[in-house]
């Protein structure tokens, strides 16, 4: 069989008290009829990535909500992870093609994965993202409820690329996409369901943290507490645009010289992509010391993350692509001014004016931050709504309900939910 994640155990009586009294009573009645379903979850990896993040929430609420699930990994090698590397960034547009290797290599590797998985053992298959999507091309004769999850944006595909994947992914009962611009305009796909994705509110990440511990926390790192910061928790990619995150702290500079800046990403050891543009961010930031360049080689991790995000006076997300942008809703979340790039899924999570800023250039970003620094009262009003958009919109609950609404969709039940979409 597959390998089999641990994932341990979670309550959903811990997050009672995050979430409306109403949502938690529906997903009991929802769970009610799949007592006992058996449900797998089958990706590439335990470790790194949305899936890995979003799952080791998910699955142990799944649990404690009555159904019998697993997560297991695929196996893999690296000829195989090249090929679906390549695959994944096609699906997102690059134009570089797969040759027939590489394709032979991809069915080869679904296919002996799917040797080792009993599908009959199973009522409801989750499969992730592209690695594993062709599994299901082995079981003609299927018995389980085979659901596809889509993490990216497939909104322009590389069409040689989506073409290899299609005739799997019509086998599907349902396939799930974070929006409904990221979903392919393809025929035949069965249900299309659109649902974003959500964060724990009580991994260390992002639990409640007292802004005393938070300062504590960040005063390590060199900073001076006292006085105003900016930070950015992202990647070192282009499309994160730390280079102009920077010039937007410049300009604010300008006006509020105590200004610091703060800009985190984790960093890979094997993503030299990654390295290159962290140095040219540090270089674009040419030596100046109040702003501070950090990542995990710093041993900032989650709870740090959370510290910087807690203590800082805005959040920025200044990215010119993105896909969902988690570190949105994670910046929301702690109730801080967010002031962010208006593209991708960031426009799902901020309403401009509304719950927060959005930008479309380094001068606005700046312009943004003046106004929060200014009046910075105001600003927390802002964040508030904020705080409170991602309650009701993105957190784990949320997205366990709408499963659970999927769940008995499929096995032809009527839920009296309308409001997961269908497409
Ligand atoms: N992240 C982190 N440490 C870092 C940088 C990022 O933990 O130094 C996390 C961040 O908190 C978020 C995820 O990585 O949970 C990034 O997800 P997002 O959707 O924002 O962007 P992606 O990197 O997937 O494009």
């Amino acid at each position: 069989m597959l390998q089999l994640v641990n994932v341990g155990h979670k309550s959903l009586g811990d997050y009672r008290t995050l979430v409306t009294r109403g949502l938690m009573e529906e997903i009991k009645r929802l769970a009610e009829p799949l007592a006992g379903a058996r449900v797998v979850h089958v990706s590439a990896t335990a470790f790194g990535g949305g899936v890995a993040e979003i799952n080791y929430t998910l699955v142990p609420l799944m649990a404690d909500a009555g159904l019998d699930v697993e997560w297991r990994i695929i196996h893999g090698s690296e000829e195989f992870y090249n090929v679906t590397k390549a695959m994944h960034n096609a699906l997102q547009g690059d134009p570089r093609s797969l040759s027939s290797e590489d394709v032979e290599i991809f069915a080869r590797y679904n296919a002996q994965n799917a040797a080792d998985f009993a599908e009959s053992d199973y009522d409801f298959v989750i499969i992730h993202d592209p690695q594993p999507a062709a599994m299901i091309d082995a079981f003609p004769q299927r018995t389980a409820k085979w659901i596809w999850r889509g993490h990216i944006d497939f909104s322009t595909p590389n069409q040689d690329v989506f073409d290899i994947l299609l005739p799997s992914l019509r086998h599907y009962d349902a396939s799930i996409f974070h929006m409904r611009e990221y979903a392919p305009r393809a025929d035949g796909l069965g249900r299309v369901v659109i649902w974003p994705p959500a964060i724990d509110p009580l991994q260390p990440k992002n639990m409640a943290l007292s802004p005393e511990d938070a300062a504590y926390i960040i005063d390590q790192f060199g900073i001076d507490v006292e006085r105003p910061l900016l930070t950015q928790v992202s990647r070192f990619d282009p499309w994160k645009d730390p280079l102009g995150v920077i010039d937007a702290y410049r300009d604010v500079k300008r006006r509020f010289p105590e200004v610091q800046l703060a800009l985190i990403g984790s960093m890979a050891h094997d993503d030299p992509e990654g390295w290159e543009y962290y140095n040219r961010t540090v270089e674009h930031a040419g030596g100046d010391p109040d702003i501070y360049i950090l990542s995990n080689m710093n041993n900032v991790g989650g709870v740090e993350v959370n510290a910087f995000q807690v203590h800082s006076d805005a959040l920025l997300q200044k990215s010119t692509k993105e896909g969902f942008g988690l570190t949105v809703t994670e910046a929301l979340w702690k109730a801080r001014p967010v002031v962010a790039g208006r593209v991708g899924g960031i426009v799902a999570q901020i309403d401009n004016g509304e719950t927060g800023w959005l930008v479309d250039s380094p001068a606005e970003c700046a312009e943004a931050c003046i106004e929060i620094l200014r009046d910075p009262a105001e600003a927390r009003l802002r964040a508030l709504k904020g705080k409170e958009y991602v309650r009701t919109h993105f957190l784990t609950p949320r997205l366990l309900r709408d499963w659970l609404v999927l769940f008995n969709q499929l096995a032809g039940r009527d839920t009296g939910a309308s409001d997961i979409i269908s497409v």
